[in-house]
């Protein structure tokens, strides 16, 4: 059965509750060894100790920033195209990216979408070691792989003994769906105590070989499940750990499931790297697990645009500024938040929280920074001015 905490029916203020969070978040302080940590966002979130190991030039786990990852959708073997995905993802702001290994041709154009990706690659493999051995030669920043099942003990220490020599970590990948047979008949069907077991299985083997650099998943299709198996993991390892839920659908439905799943485990201070499982494009999938960590305060190099609902008191085309926005600072890497709000009732409270923000009239917009008034301007100049703002903004670290 999966334990997920019920609220208290006779919380009776907000004030009481945020005193019951805080205590919930000591209590777990004192039983798991978190620590408070303070992101971006006003509010203190526990943080997770976990060790560190690189992918590549990005550092995961021990107080890193947590990643973005996304896959490649295409045949590896088709290296422009696969290359094309990478670049778009990387645009995007995906920070690592993981393309399957999956036959003989896919392991032979590894090396050279390694050499033209501008992020870390981490290679998919399934059961084959040889196909592992190859990726590794071809220069992957991580591989994605169970060591129990790659079968003899030799095979497992050649592709072990490559991966420590060239200093890259091994990702565990759990999955619900595919536990093995006597661990499921042991727990009767897919649990978190099954999936925590099955983890421990392959990281046994790696440290049973003196190799420490692994990072674990517990994925499945089923948040309340997903959530559960990371938290025991999270309670009784140090691994780092790579947050998903796993085949989460269509778009709509994916970015619900995922935010919920891997959000969750974040606020509670759990997760080091995540990758958002969507039926589409990679940049989608990037996209998405970007807005996660900016909801959370989470994001160190991204800005955050915030905007109200709109309602009957709009006076400008909020939709038209706030999507010309969006265009026009995608590619900016700098942590900002941005407000803008659509009238002059909630409009100059608001606006005024945010490191830039606008409070709009009726066909204008009042420009502040950092609380302050810097000037008004006309409604069709009110994208410009943001933009040019932005562009002068230093963040304080
Ligand atoms: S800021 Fe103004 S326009 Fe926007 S939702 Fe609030 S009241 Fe409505």
């Amino acid at each position: 059965m999966i334990d997920l905490p019920v609220a208290s029916p006779d919380s009776k203020s907000e004030k009481q509750n945020s005193q019951s969070i805080e205590k919930m978040r000591t209590d777990k302080s004192e039983t798991t060894g978190l620590q408070a940590a303070e992101p971006m966002s006003q509010v203190k979130f526990p943080l997770r100790q976990s060790r560190r190991v690189h992918i590549g030039n990005v550092p995961v786990g021990g107080g890193a920033p947590i990643s973005v990852q996304t896959m490649t959708k295409t045949k590896t073997s088709d290296v422009d195209a696969t290359v094309k995905q990478i670049l778009q993802a990387a645009e995007a702001g995906c920070d690592i990216v993981r393309v399957t290994v999956n036959d003989k041709e896919a392991a032979a154009a590894i090396g050279d979408i390694v050499k033209q990706s501008p992020i870390p690659v981490v290679a998919d493999i399934h059961f084959n070691h040889v196909f592992a051995l190859k990726a590794l030669e071809g220069g992957v920043a991580k591989v994605r792989l169970n060591p129990g099942n790659i079968g003899s003990v030799d095979r497992i220490r050649q592709v072990l003994n490559l991966a420590k020599e060239r200093k890259v970590p091994i990702r565990i990948g759990v999955n619900s769906g595919s536990l093995e047979k006597d661990i499921l008949e042991k727990h009767g069907y897919p649990t978190a105590e099954a999936l925590y077991e099955s983890a421990m299985r392959h990281a046994g083997i790696c440290e049973e070989n003196n190799f420490h650099d692994v990072i674990i998943s517990v994925k499945s299709t089923d948040v309340r499940l997903m959530i559960e198996a990371y938290r025991l993991i999270a309670q009784r390892t140090d691994y780092p750990l790579h947050l998903g839920v796993t085949e989460a659908g269509p778009t709509r439905v994916g970015t619900i499931k995922s935010s919920i799943g891997i959000g969750t485990l974040l606020a509670e201070g759990i997760g080091d790297t995540i990758r958002v499982s969507l039926t589409d494009d990679p940049v989608k999938e990037v996209e998405v697990g970007k807005e996660i960590l900016r909801s959370l305060g989470l994001a160190t190099r991204n800005v955050e645009l915030i905007a109200c609902p709109t309602c009957g008191r709009l006076e400008v085309d909020l939709f038209s500024i706030t999507q010309q926005l969006e265009e026009r600072l995608s590619g900016v890497k700098k942590p900002v938040k941005i407000a803008i709000l659509g009238c002059v009732v909630n409009g100059p409270g608001e606006a005024s929280e945010a490191d830039i923000g606008v409070a709009c009239g009726k066909g204008v917009g009042i420009l502040y920074r950092k609380g302050e008034v810097i000037r008004r301007v006309k409604e069709e100049e009110i994208v410009d001015a943001v933009v040019e703002e932005v562009g002068k903004y230093q963040p304080e670290n």
